[in-house]
């Protein structure tokens, strides 16, 4: 199944397959983003109850990209927003990438 729209990828985060499988992955990674913890300043939120509102599960490969790694635990790891947008540059390349603008503002 290709996500290359944005309305096949909303579909995708909103299927209770990823529910399922984003779950099992901040278990697994200990509800830790695994980009601070990497750099040594581990950021955990576990005794916030907003912690799921902050952590993401990521995909290293783009599910663009990599549609066939959607669901694969492998693929998926912990990150927390600041990372996660760091990583896709959302906020500091945001003229750059005018398509994402209306999806974050
Ligand atoms: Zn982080």
């Amino acid at each position: 199944m290709p996500y290359k729209t944005k309305e096949q990828q909303k579909k995708f985060y909103k299927s209770k397959d990823w529910e399922a499988t984003r779950l099992i992955v901040l278990e697994r990674d200990n509800y830790e983003c695994q980009e601070c913890k990497r750099q040594g300043k581990v950021y955990t939120d576990k005794h916030d109850p907003d912690k799921h509102k902050r952590l993401d599960v990521d995909h290293i490969k783009d599910l663009e990209d990599y549609p066939e790694l959607a669901l694969e635990l492998d693929n998926l790891e912990v990150l927390c927003v600041k990372c996660h947008n760091r990583k896709h540059n959302r906020f500091m390349f945001q003229k750059k990438k005018n398509k994402w603008a209306d999806e974050w503002w």
